[in-house]
């Protein structure tokens, strides 16, 4: 099987790509490099089975050929990232929206298996203790917060995976995924464990927002790996929202102790007003976020298995390499 994957060059997209070259697939990647490295893929690029091209999915031309040339489409390539999203807002909502469309398009004319990376981020920013189901409604602040942009954009863009899956009966699984970790992962664009484990090791403030009593569930990025390949496969996934994340919960407070512990760190603990960040107005914080994983289970019994004190030993062991 030849396997494309768009933001291959990505942390996610470097883990699926390696996993399906393993299996012995032929694996196809388009990154632009925007958010991602080629650090990521150096040890792949040499692979016989792995072609890298370093180019814009909006170039339709290029993604025409590599779309005809493949059986199954993973779609990862977008623009995330709180850091990122808040520098370039025009290009958040052209990269996500203009370029799932033309993926689906392309995929549409050929009828090639989708899979859709959509975000958690879609639910918003809902309370009350309660895990997010996929039919569960989605609650946004206004347009002005551009946290609620990036939500919004992978909300078209589910809305036009789901289309093409009803009207042209084009075969897409939308997946979102929760707060996946895991080596590779960089902190350049917000996301916190890298950055923690980073400010830990450096000796600098870890610098956790408000009273860190926020909470999040992590997914080690070989679970989420395992779940994207069974959804892959899996027939009845077609035309389904799935979520794809763990129960592993911890509070931001708890994951700063954890970080500090496992590296033996003398970093203080710094607990910064989310006013005095540059986030403030332009982001909200969400003060929970876990998902059901009820539909994921049943259909093709995923079962996450590493926990975070475990994700944390392999991550840190990896930065410190
Ligand atoms: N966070 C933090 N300090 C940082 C970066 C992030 O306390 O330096 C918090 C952030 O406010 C949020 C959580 O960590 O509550 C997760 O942030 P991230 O940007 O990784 O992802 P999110 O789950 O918010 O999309």
């Amino acid at each position: 099987m030849k396997v494309l994957i768009t933001g291959g060059a990505g942390f996610i997209g470097s883990h699926l790509a390696e996993r399906h070259l393993s299996m012995g697939d032929e694996v196809d990647i388009i990154d632009n490099l925007s958010t991602s490295d080629m650090t990521n893929v150096q040890h792949l690029e040499s692979h016989e089975n792995c072609n890298c091209v370093i180019d814009d999915i909006l170039n339709v031309d290029v993604m025409r050929k590599l779309v005809s040339g493949c059986d199954l489409i993973y779609h990862l390539a977008a623009a995330v990232g709180v850091e990122y999203v808040l520098q370039n807002p025009l290009q958040t909502l052209t990269t996500n929206i203009r370029g799932t469309e033309i993926v689906l398009e392309l995929a549409n004319e050929q009828k090639k298996r989708v899979v859709l990376l959509s975000t958690s981020e879609i639910y918003g920013k809902k309370n009350g203790h309660v895990p997010f189901r996929e039919d569960s409604d989605r609650i946004l602040g206004p347009t002005t917060v551009v946290r609620w942009s990036y939500s919004t954009t992978k909300a078209v863009d589910e809305l036009l995976a789901l289309a093409y899956w009803r009207e042209k009966r084009l075969p897409t699984t939308i997946v979102r995924p929760f707060n996946v970790i895991g080596p590779r992962q960089t902190g350049r664009y917000g996301m916190v464990v890298p950055r923690f484990i980073r400010q830990a090791l450096l000796g600098d403030p870890i610098t956790v927002y408000d009273n860190g009593e926020q909470t999040r569930c992590w997914t080690y990025i070989d679970d989420a790996v395992d779940g994207l390949i069974a959804l892959a496969q899996s027939d009845d996934a077609a035309g389904e929202i799935l979520n794809l994340g763990s129960n592993f919960e911890s509070s931001i407070k708890d994951l700063a102790i954890k970080i500090k512990a496992q590296t033996n760190s003398d970093s203080e603990i710094a607990f910064i007003p989310f006013s005095e960040t540059r986030r403030n107005g332009l982001y909200e914080d969400l003060v929970y976020r876990a998902p059901d994983l009820e539909k994921i289970r049943g259909l093709v019994g995923y079962d996450p298995k590493v926990d975070l004190d475990e994700a944390l030993r392999r991550i840190i062991e990896d930065f410190q390499k």
